[in-house]
């Protein structure tokens, strides 16, 4: 087995919507992130926390493993309390559910970090799932998603229902099982967990008309490109993409005939434009590296940026001072770490259950997002506008 399937579970949302896609990814590196060392980190800390929580190992044995993953380079780097507190939500999630699940169903288990085999639908298709639950008739998949950039619905994903499909595909065969569970949790978005259920029947419904089509499609590279602010972000072709390119460039053909327009027609041009933004951060990571390279690009070359003053040597800095009349005491400031910071070393509840009432969160101010944003719309009166007027 390839350490990556060219379809994914993880970019299924990309090639079932832009079948080319997969193909040309393969011609980009692949690049790792330091977002991406950072979940495989919590991935591995949750499989070993939810077993310890499950009485699958001995507390000696998670201590042992743990102490070895947080000694490790990846470790030293990412691991905070913060992450464990995080880790034990995740952990007290699954515990729970099968606790439920057993009480209805004595058989209950839960599997952790199942390889997921969906090739009957998915040339070469397989990815792992965090936690597959295997109860009376239902099964439920449980992802762990450690970022905290944006929230995941569990509703219509389409990782979570090729997880799904695979999971069907192994223990469907083994128990009788109806309907599917896909639930997601987001330990750092408040612990946002999301929920979607589908019957078996649906899912091989949607696996034969949807799935396989569009797989077979997207392994010879062939179908319509079809470039969105929502898929082309996690694109590894996302720079270099011309479909993305000409889709950018031709948006505004439409132009307003009026010489002033109207907010309508203002808000109409950036709904296009949604992933100008971004698109434009990667045309100039493109142009970055190119140079970088050595590469000449048309207009632009790379010149040293601005940089600050600093020390040499910090305690050569205190012994000079000293000599030269000032006291050691002036030359130091205290400082109180940040709320983030204190959250990381210490741990989110413990910071929260000390410092209770000395945590405020003033009102954000007024902010353009999209109608299609999951917050409520802010109520504009004459107090809000007062108050951020005065800013
Ligand atoms: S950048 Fe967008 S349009 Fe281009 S291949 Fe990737 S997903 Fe498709």
């Amino acid at each position: 087995m390839n350490k990556h399937a060219l379809l994914s579970a993880s970019g299924a949302a990309k090639w079932l919507n832009c079948t080319p896609s997969a193909r040309l990814e393969e011609k980009i590196p692949n690049r790792t992130s330091n977002y991406a060392r950072e979940g495989t980190l919590a991935h591995t800390l949750a499989e070993l926390t939810v077993n310890y929580w499950l009485n699958n190992i001995s507390e000696m044995d998670f201590e042992n493993q743990k102490d070895e993953l947080v000694a490790s380079e990846e470790g030293q780097e990412f691991f905070n309390m913060e992450m464990q507190e995080y880790i034990n939500d995740y952990a007290k999630l699954i515990t729970d559910k099968v606790k439920a699940a057993k009480e209805v169903c004595e058989d209950t288990f839960a599997e952790l970090e199942v390889k997921v085999d969906f090739s009957k639908w998915v040339p070469d298709g397989f990815g792992t799932s965090d936690c597959v639950i295997v109860s009376d008739k239902i099964l439920e998949i449980i992802d762990l998603k450690y970022g905290k950039g944006h929230r995941v619905e569990a509703a219509g994903n389409l990782q979570m229902r090729l997880y799904a499909l695979g999971a069907l595909e192994y223990y469907g065969q083994l128990y009788d099982i109806e309907k599917i569970r896909m639930t997601i949790f987001q330990p750092r978005l408040s612990g946002v967990q999301s929920s979607d259920e589908i019957t078996v029947k649906e899912l091989l419904k949607w696996a034969e008309e949807v799935v396989r089509p569009k797989a077979k499609e997207a392994f010879e590279g062939k179908g319509e490109f079809a470039p969105s602010e929502e898929i082309c972000k996690f694109c590894r072709a996302k720079e270099e993409c011309r479909a993305r390119y000409d889709y950018n460039l031709n948006i505004f053909d439409e132009s307003p005939d009026p010489l002033l327009i109207t907010p309508d027609e203002a808000a109409a041009v950036l709904t296009k434009a949604g992933d100008m933004r971004g698109w434009l951060d990667d045309l100039e990571d493109l142009v970055y590296s190119a140079l970088m390279k050595g590469e000449k690009v048309n207009g632009y070359k790379i010149v040293e940026g601005r940089s600050n003053r600093a020390f040499a040597d910090e305690s050569k800095v205190v012994k000079a001072m000293k000599k030269a009349g000032y006291k050691e005491a002036l030359l130091y400031e205290k400082k109180l770490i940040t709320l983030t910071q204190m959250e990381k070393d210490f741990g989110k509840k413990e910071v929260a259950e000390i410092l209770k009432d000395l945590i405020i969160k003033p009102k954000g101010k007024p902010k353009l997002v999209p109608e299609s944003d999951k917050r409520p719309e802010m109520q504009i009166n004459e107090a809000v506008i007062a108050a951020f007027d005065e800013n």
